[in-house]
Protein backbone atom coordinates (compact mmCIF):
# COMPACT_ATOMS: atom_id res chain seq x y z
CA UNK A 1 0.00 0.00 0.00
CA UNK A 2 2.32 2.35 0.87
CA UNK A 3 5.07 1.86 -2.03
CA UNK A 4 1.82 2.06 -4.59
CA UNK A 5 1.30 5.25 -2.80
CA UNK A 6 4.63 6.84 -3.58
CA UNK A 7 4.82 5.72 -6.87
CA UNK A 8 1.64 7.59 -7.53
CA UNK A 9 2.77 10.78 -6.41
CA UNK A 10 5.68 10.18 -8.34
CA UNK A 11 3.47 10.38 -11.88
CA UNK A 12 2.28 13.84 -10.56
CA UNK A 13 5.72 15.38 -10.77
CA UNK A 14 6.56 13.77 -14.56
CA UNK A 15 4.93 16.71 -16.24
CA UNK A 16 7.63 19.09 -14.75
CA UNK A 17 9.37 20.00 -17.57
CA UNK A 18 13.53 20.56 -16.94
CA UNK A 19 14.99 23.58 -17.81
CA UNK A 20 18.95 23.09 -18.77
CA UNK A 21 19.97 26.52 -18.22
CA UNK A 22 19.90 28.99 -15.46
CA UNK A 23 20.04 31.71 -18.62
CA UNK A 24 16.58 30.52 -19.47
CA UNK A 25 14.60 30.80 -16.40
CA UNK A 26 14.19 34.49 -16.34
CA UNK A 27 16.18 34.72 -13.30
CA UNK A 28 17.26 38.54 -12.75
CA UNK A 29 20.57 39.49 -14.15
CA UNK A 30 22.72 40.56 -10.88
CA UNK A 31 20.95 37.27 -9.43
CA UNK A 32 22.60 35.34 -12.73
CA UNK A 33 26.12 36.84 -12.01
CA UNK A 34 25.38 36.03 -8.52
CA UNK A 35 24.90 32.50 -9.60
CA UNK A 36 27.84 31.85 -12.25
CA UNK A 37 30.38 33.88 -9.84
CA UNK A 38 29.50 31.51 -6.96
CA UNK A 39 30.62 28.56 -9.08
CA UNK A 40 27.43 26.92 -10.42
CA UNK A 41 27.80 26.82 -13.90
CA UNK A 42 24.61 24.46 -15.06
CA UNK A 43 21.31 23.66 -12.70
CA UNK A 44 21.10 20.12 -10.52
CA UNK A 45 18.54 18.43 -12.02
CA UNK A 46 16.18 18.95 -9.00
CA UNK A 47 16.96 22.98 -9.58
CA UNK A 48 16.15 21.87 -13.48
CA UNK A 49 12.97 21.56 -12.46
CA UNK A 50 12.11 23.32 -9.11
CA UNK A 51 13.32 26.95 -9.74
CA UNK A 52 10.65 27.91 -12.16
CA UNK A 53 7.41 26.52 -10.23
CA UNK A 54 9.19 28.67 -7.05
CA UNK A 55 9.98 31.65 -8.62
CA UNK A 56 6.39 32.09 -10.66
CA UNK A 57 4.71 31.85 -7.10
CA UNK A 58 3.92 28.31 -6.88
CA UNK A 59 3.96 26.27 -3.55
CA UNK A 60 6.31 23.16 -4.33
CA UNK A 61 7.26 20.26 -2.36
CA UNK A 62 10.97 19.37 -4.07
CA UNK A 63 12.41 16.47 -2.84
CA UNK A 64 15.70 15.26 -4.00
CA UNK A 65 18.94 12.95 -3.21
CA UNK A 66 21.32 14.45 -0.72
CA UNK A 67 23.71 17.07 -1.80
CA UNK A 68 22.29 17.64 -5.01
CA UNK A 69 21.51 21.14 -4.61
CA UNK A 70 18.49 21.44 -2.78
CA UNK A 71 19.43 24.11 -0.16
CA UNK A 72 21.06 26.03 -2.47
CA UNK A 73 17.96 26.36 -4.47
CA UNK A 74 16.15 28.07 -1.61
CA UNK A 75 19.29 31.12 -1.81
CA UNK A 76 19.13 31.77 -5.31
CA UNK A 77 14.92 31.37 -5.21
CA UNK A 78 14.78 34.23 -2.24
CA UNK A 79 17.02 36.21 -4.27
CA UNK A 80 15.08 36.41 -7.27
CA UNK A 81 11.95 36.87 -5.31
CA UNK A 82 13.03 39.56 -3.07
CA UNK A 83 12.65 43.20 -3.93
CA UNK A 84 15.95 44.81 -2.35
CA UNK A 85 14.44 48.48 -3.09
CA UNK A 86 12.10 48.07 0.02
CA UNK A 87 13.68 46.89 3.56
CA UNK A 88 10.83 44.61 4.35
CA UNK A 89 11.30 40.99 5.09
CA UNK A 90 10.27 38.92 2.16
CA UNK A 91 11.60 35.61 2.50
CA UNK A 92 11.55 33.37 5.55
CA UNK A 93 13.22 30.17 5.59
CA UNK A 94 13.01 27.33 8.67
CA UNK A 95 15.47 24.45 9.40
CA UNK A 96 16.08 22.45 12.42
CA UNK A 97 19.38 23.20 13.20
CA UNK A 98 21.14 26.81 13.83
CA UNK A 99 24.43 25.37 11.67
CA UNK A 100 22.26 24.84 9.28
CA UNK A 101 20.31 28.14 8.96
CA UNK A 102 23.51 29.85 9.31
CA UNK A 103 24.81 27.60 6.12
CA UNK A 104 22.06 29.13 4.05
CA UNK A 105 22.28 32.44 5.53
CA UNK A 106 25.93 32.57 4.05
CA UNK A 107 25.01 31.02 0.48
CA UNK A 108 21.81 33.65 0.58
CA UNK A 109 24.47 36.73 0.77
CA UNK A 110 26.96 35.04 -1.42
CA UNK A 111 24.34 34.14 -4.52
CA UNK A 112 22.92 37.89 -3.59
CA UNK A 113 25.63 39.84 -3.60
CA UNK A 114 24.83 41.55 -6.86
CA UNK A 115 21.73 42.79 -5.55
CA UNK A 116 22.83 43.63 -2.45
CA UNK A 117 20.37 41.57 0.19
CA UNK A 118 20.27 41.16 3.26
CA UNK A 119 19.82 37.86 4.99
CA UNK A 120 20.07 37.60 8.82
CA UNK A 121 19.76 34.06 10.50
CA UNK A 122 17.46 34.35 13.33
CA UNK A 123 18.53 31.77 15.64
CA UNK A 124 18.53 30.25 19.33
CA UNK A 125 21.84 30.50 21.40
CA UNK A 126 22.63 33.93 20.10
CA UNK A 127 22.34 37.48 21.37
CA UNK A 128 19.08 38.47 21.14
CA UNK A 129 19.70 42.21 21.28
CA UNK A 130 21.71 41.43 18.12
CA UNK A 131 18.61 40.01 16.64
CA UNK A 132 16.36 43.25 17.38
CA UNK A 133 18.95 45.65 15.98
CA UNK A 134 19.69 43.32 12.88
CA UNK A 135 16.06 43.27 12.23
CA UNK A 136 15.44 46.99 12.83
CA UNK A 137 17.82 47.97 10.41
CA UNK A 138 16.08 46.23 7.65
CA UNK A 139 16.25 43.17 6.25
CA UNK A 140 15.01 40.97 2.84
CA UNK A 141 15.93 37.19 3.95
CA UNK A 142 15.64 35.44 7.37
CA UNK A 143 17.01 32.33 7.80
CA UNK A 144 16.21 30.87 10.99
CA UNK A 145 15.17 28.29 13.60
CA UNK A 146 11.33 28.14 14.48
CA UNK A 147 12.39 29.04 18.53
CA UNK A 148 13.77 32.26 18.05
CA UNK A 149 11.57 33.28 15.25
CA UNK A 150 8.73 33.00 16.77
CA UNK A 151 10.45 34.73 19.49
CA UNK A 152 11.15 37.55 17.14
CA UNK A 153 7.93 37.27 15.74
CA UNK A 154 5.75 38.28 18.70
CA UNK A 155 8.42 40.92 19.88
CA UNK A 156 6.67 43.01 16.90
CA UNK A 157 10.66 42.91 15.57
CA UNK A 158 10.08 40.45 12.83
CA UNK A 159 7.66 42.27 10.69
CA UNK A 160 5.40 39.45 8.72
CA UNK A 161 3.02 41.63 6.47
CA UNK A 162 5.10 41.36 3.45
CA UNK A 163 6.60 37.83 3.98
CA UNK A 164 5.25 36.28 0.94
CA UNK A 165 7.69 33.05 0.56
CA UNK A 166 7.86 30.31 3.52
CA UNK A 167 10.35 27.96 2.86
CA UNK A 168 10.94 24.58 5.20
CA UNK A 169 14.06 23.32 4.18
CA UNK A 170 14.31 19.53 5.64
CA UNK A 171 10.76 19.95 6.06
CA UNK A 172 9.84 16.54 7.08
CA UNK A 173 11.88 16.95 9.51
CA UNK A 174 10.28 20.30 10.14
CA UNK A 175 6.85 19.22 10.16
CA UNK A 176 7.54 16.35 12.43
CA UNK A 177 6.50 16.09 16.09
CA UNK A 178 9.37 18.01 17.32
CA UNK A 179 8.69 21.12 15.29
CA UNK A 180 5.18 20.77 14.15
CA UNK A 181 3.65 23.29 16.72
CA UNK A 182 6.52 25.81 16.21
CA UNK A 183 5.76 26.02 12.96
CA UNK A 184 2.40 26.17 12.97
CA UNK A 185 2.88 28.73 15.22
CA UNK A 186 5.09 30.97 13.23
CA UNK A 187 2.53 30.00 9.82
CA UNK A 188 -0.04 31.38 11.59
CA UNK A 189 1.60 34.73 11.65
CA UNK A 190 2.38 34.96 8.02
CA UNK A 191 -0.20 36.11 5.32
CA UNK A 192 -2.67 34.52 4.03
CA UNK A 193 -1.43 34.07 1.25
CA UNK A 194 1.78 33.13 1.69
CA UNK A 195 3.52 30.55 -0.85
CA UNK A 196 5.00 27.58 0.58
CA UNK A 197 8.10 25.59 -0.75
CA UNK A 198 9.29 22.32 1.42
CA UNK A 199 12.70 20.87 -0.02
CA UNK A 200 13.87 17.33 1.52
CA UNK A 201 15.69 14.31 0.59
CA UNK A 202 12.91 11.85 2.77
CA UNK A 203 9.39 12.50 2.73
CA UNK A 204 7.53 9.95 4.33
CA UNK A 205 3.96 9.42 3.35
CA UNK A 206 2.40 11.03 6.70
CA UNK A 207 4.26 14.40 5.58
CA UNK A 208 3.00 14.26 2.25
CA UNK A 209 -0.40 13.81 3.51
CA UNK A 210 -0.62 16.80 6.16
CA UNK A 211 0.98 19.25 3.41
CA UNK A 212 -2.88 19.72 2.45
CA UNK A 213 -3.28 21.58 5.01
CA UNK A 214 -1.21 24.59 4.40
CA UNK A 215 -0.25 24.29 0.62
CA UNK A 216 -2.31 25.15 -2.54
CA UNK A 217 -2.06 23.07 -5.38
CA UNK A 218 1.59 21.99 -5.20
CA UNK A 219 4.13 21.03 -7.56
CA UNK A 220 5.30 17.79 -6.20
CA UNK A 221 8.59 16.45 -7.61
CA UNK A 222 9.19 13.54 -5.42
CA UNK A 223 12.12 10.41 -5.77
CA UNK A 224 10.60 7.21 -5.28
CA UNK A 225 12.55 5.58 -2.55
CA UNK A 226 14.97 2.73 -4.25
CA UNK A 227 16.55 5.26 -6.35
CA UNK A 228 17.01 8.01 -2.83
CA UNK A 229 20.90 6.36 -2.04
CA UNK A 230 23.43 7.61 -4.44
CA UNK A 231 26.25 5.91 -6.32
CA UNK A 232 28.53 7.49 -5.49
CA UNK A 233 27.80 6.66 -2.24
CA UNK A 234 29.04 3.28 -1.33
CA UNK A 235 28.13 1.65 1.65
CA UNK A 236 29.35 -1.04 4.00
CA UNK A 237 29.13 -2.28 7.26
CA UNK A 238 31.62 -4.13 10.22
CA UNK A 239 30.20 -6.70 12.33
CA UNK A 240 31.27 -5.95 15.75
CA UNK A 241 29.62 -8.26 17.74
CA UNK A 242 29.56 -6.37 20.53
CA UNK A 243 29.43 -2.66 21.54
CA UNK A 244 32.89 -2.83 23.70
CA UNK A 245 34.50 -3.65 20.04
CA UNK A 246 33.81 -0.71 18.20
CA UNK A 247 36.29 1.56 19.83
CA UNK A 248 38.96 -0.53 18.52
CA UNK A 249 37.95 -1.11 15.14
CA UNK A 250 37.04 2.37 14.95
CA UNK A 251 40.78 3.00 15.95
CA UNK A 252 42.00 0.92 13.02
CA UNK A 253 39.83 2.83 10.94
CA UNK A 254 41.00 5.73 11.86
CA UNK A 255 43.65 5.98 8.77
CA UNK A 256 40.83 5.49 6.21
CA UNK A 257 38.18 8.34 7.69
CA UNK A 258 41.39 10.76 7.69
CA UNK A 259 41.95 10.56 3.79
CA UNK A 260 40.24 13.46 3.45
CA UNK A 261 37.55 14.50 6.16
CA UNK A 262 35.01 11.75 8.16
CA UNK A 263 31.78 12.43 10.30
CA UNK A 264 31.37 10.25 13.42
CA UNK A 265 27.92 9.88 14.12
CA UNK A 266 27.26 8.39 18.07
CA UNK A 267 23.36 8.51 18.93
CA UNK A 268 23.81 10.45 22.14
CA UNK A 269 25.56 13.23 23.89
CA UNK A 270 26.96 11.40 26.22
CA UNK A 271 28.22 9.21 23.77
CA UNK A 272 30.28 11.40 21.75
CA UNK A 273 31.57 12.99 24.92
CA UNK A 274 33.04 9.56 26.15
CA UNK A 275 34.20 8.45 22.35
CA UNK A 276 35.83 12.02 21.71
CA UNK A 277 37.19 11.85 25.42
CA UNK A 278 38.38 8.01 24.44
CA UNK A 279 40.26 8.93 21.32
CA UNK A 280 41.82 12.40 22.59
CA UNK A 281 43.65 9.63 25.48
CA UNK A 282 44.66 7.55 22.47
CA UNK A 283 46.26 10.51 21.19
CA UNK A 284 43.66 11.05 18.24
CA UNK A 285 42.79 14.00 17.15
CA UNK A 286 39.32 14.96 17.18
CA UNK A 287 36.61 17.60 17.16
CA UNK A 288 33.39 16.88 18.89
CA UNK A 289 29.84 18.63 18.81
CA UNK A 290 26.56 18.29 20.16
CA UNK A 291 23.68 20.46 20.79
CA UNK A 292 23.85 20.82 24.58
CA UNK A 293 27.49 22.81 23.82
CA UNK A 294 27.48 26.34 23.98
CA UNK A 295 26.54 28.34 20.77
CA UNK A 296 29.88 29.52 20.99
CA UNK A 297 31.83 26.75 20.74
CA UNK A 298 29.64 25.05 18.40
CA UNK A 299 30.40 27.66 15.88
CA UNK A 300 34.48 27.43 16.63
CA UNK A 301 34.29 23.52 15.89
CA UNK A 302 32.05 24.68 12.82
CA UNK A 303 34.60 27.01 11.97
CA UNK A 304 37.85 24.04 12.64
CA UNK A 305 35.55 21.93 10.13
CA UNK A 306 34.94 23.73 7.60
CA UNK A 307 38.27 24.64 6.64
CA UNK A 308 39.99 21.49 7.04
CA UNK A 309 41.84 22.20 10.50
CA UNK A 310 40.52 19.04 11.67
CA UNK A 311 39.83 16.17 9.53
CA UNK A 312 37.25 13.85 12.01
CA UNK A 313 34.19 15.18 13.70
CA UNK A 314 32.33 13.47 16.36
CA UNK A 315 28.84 14.20 16.53
CA UNK A 316 25.14 13.90 17.14
CA UNK A 317 22.26 14.08 14.65
CA UNK A 318 22.72 17.90 14.96
CA UNK A 319 24.71 17.30 12.02
CA UNK A 320 22.79 14.69 10.14
CA UNK A 321 20.95 17.05 7.87
CA UNK A 322 21.88 19.81 5.71
CA UNK A 323 25.26 20.74 6.57
CA UNK A 324 27.52 21.09 3.53
CA UNK A 325 31.47 20.19 3.79
CA UNK A 326 31.93 19.21 0.55
CA UNK A 327 35.92 17.19 1.52
CA UNK A 328 33.73 15.09 4.09
CA UNK A 329 34.54 11.52 2.06
CA UNK A 330 33.32 9.38 4.84
CA UNK A 331 30.63 8.94 7.06
CA UNK A 332 30.54 6.42 10.32
CA UNK A 333 27.52 4.98 12.06
CA UNK A 334 29.03 4.35 14.93
CA UNK A 335 25.74 3.37 16.39
CA UNK A 336 23.20 3.06 13.48
CA UNK A 337 20.73 5.84 13.27
CA UNK A 338 17.46 5.44 14.89
CA UNK A 339 15.36 5.89 12.08
CA UNK A 340 15.31 5.02 8.39
CA UNK A 341 15.23 8.66 7.27
CA UNK A 342 18.30 9.52 9.23
CA UNK A 343 20.21 6.99 7.36
CA UNK A 344 19.97 8.80 4.49
CA UNK A 345 20.80 12.06 5.68
CA UNK A 346 23.79 10.69 7.68
CA UNK A 347 25.65 8.94 4.90
CA UNK A 348 24.52 12.16 2.48
CA UNK A 349 27.21 14.14 4.48
CA UNK A 350 29.28 12.61 2.23
CA UNK A 351 29.32 12.35 -1.78
CA UNK A 352 28.51 15.63 -1.87
CA UNK A 353 27.55 16.95 -5.39
CA UNK A 354 28.15 14.34 -7.20
CA UNK A 355 31.70 13.27 -5.55
CA UNK A 356 32.31 9.93 -4.11
CA UNK A 357 31.68 9.01 -0.77
CA UNK A 358 32.21 5.94 2.21
CA UNK A 359 29.29 5.17 4.34
CA UNK A 360 30.52 2.76 7.19
CA UNK A 361 28.15 1.10 9.80
CA UNK A 362 29.40 -0.32 12.73
CA UNK A 363 26.68 -3.60 13.78
CA UNK A 364 26.38 -5.13 16.67
CA UNK A 365 25.03 -8.74 16.50
CA UNK A 366 21.60 -7.52 17.40
CA UNK A 367 21.94 -4.58 14.65
CA UNK A 368 22.09 -6.72 11.92
CA UNK A 369 18.19 -6.55 11.43
CA UNK A 370 17.83 -2.71 11.25
CA UNK A 371 20.95 -2.59 8.73
CA UNK A 372 18.83 -5.16 6.94
CA UNK A 373 15.70 -3.35 6.77
CA UNK A 374 17.45 -0.16 5.68
CA UNK A 375 19.18 -1.77 2.83
CA UNK A 376 15.86 -3.30 1.84
CA UNK A 377 13.36 -0.38 2.26
CA UNK A 378 15.87 1.62 0.04
CA UNK A 379 16.43 -1.32 -2.70
CA UNK A 380 20.26 -0.34 -1.34
CA UNK A 381 23.40 -2.94 -0.57
CA UNK A 382 25.62 -2.66 2.29
CA UNK A 383 28.43 -5.28 1.81
CA UNK A 384 31.44 -6.00 4.59
CA UNK A 385 33.89 -3.45 4.48
CA UNK A 386 36.32 -4.61 2.54
CA UNK A 387 40.65 -4.15 3.34
CA UNK A 388 41.16 -1.66 -0.28
CA UNK A 389 38.68 0.48 0.96
CA UNK A 390 40.91 3.59 0.96
CA UNK A 391 40.88 2.61 -2.71
CA UNK A 392 37.50 3.86 -2.64
CA UNK A 393 37.56 7.42 -1.59
P1 LIG B 1 21.34 19.54 -0.75
O1 LIG B 1 20.62 20.63 -0.01
O2 LIG B 1 20.53 18.94 -1.84
O3 LIG B 1 21.95 18.51 0.13
P2 LIG B 1 23.28 21.65 -1.27
O4 LIG B 1 22.43 22.75 -1.79
O5 LIG B 1 23.76 21.73 0.12
O6 LIG B 1 22.57 20.23 -1.53
O7 LIG B 1 24.49 21.53 -2.29
C1 LIG B 1 25.50 20.54 -2.17
C2 LIG B 1 26.79 21.08 -2.77
O8 LIG B 1 26.64 21.23 -4.17
C3 LIG B 1 27.17 22.45 -2.23
O9 LIG B 1 28.56 22.46 -2.00
C4 LIG B 1 26.78 23.40 -3.34
O10 LIG B 1 27.59 24.55 -3.36
C5 LIG B 1 26.97 22.55 -4.58
N1 LIG B 1 26.03 22.90 -5.67
C6 LIG B 1 24.70 23.10 -5.58
N2 LIG B 1 24.16 23.40 -6.79
C7 LIG B 1 25.18 23.40 -7.67
C8 LIG B 1 25.27 23.62 -9.10
N3 LIG B 1 24.21 23.91 -9.83
N4 LIG B 1 26.51 23.53 -9.66
C9 LIG B 1 27.60 23.23 -8.91
N5 LIG B 1 27.58 23.00 -7.58
C10 LIG B 1 26.38 23.07 -6.96
MG1 LIG C 1 20.13 20.72 1.98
Amino acid sequence: MEKEDAELIFETSKGVKPIMSFDEMGIKDEVLRGIYNYGFEKPSAIQQRAVLPIITGRDVIAQAQSGTGKTSMIALTVCQIVNTKSSEVQALILSPTRELATQTEEVTLAIGDYINVKAHACIGGKNVGDDLRKLEHGVHVVSGTPGRVLDMIKRRSLQTKAIKLLILDESDEMLSMGFKNQIFDVYRYLPPEIQVVLISATFPNEMLEITTKFMVDPVRILVKRDELTLEGIKQFFVAVEKEEWKFDTLCDLYDTITITQGVIFCNSKKKVDWLSQKMRENNFIVSSMHGDMPQKERDAVMQEFRSCRTRVLITTDVWARGLDVQQVSVVMNYDLPNNRELYIHRIGRSGRFGRKGVAINFVKADDVKILRDIEQYYSTQIDELPLNVDDLI
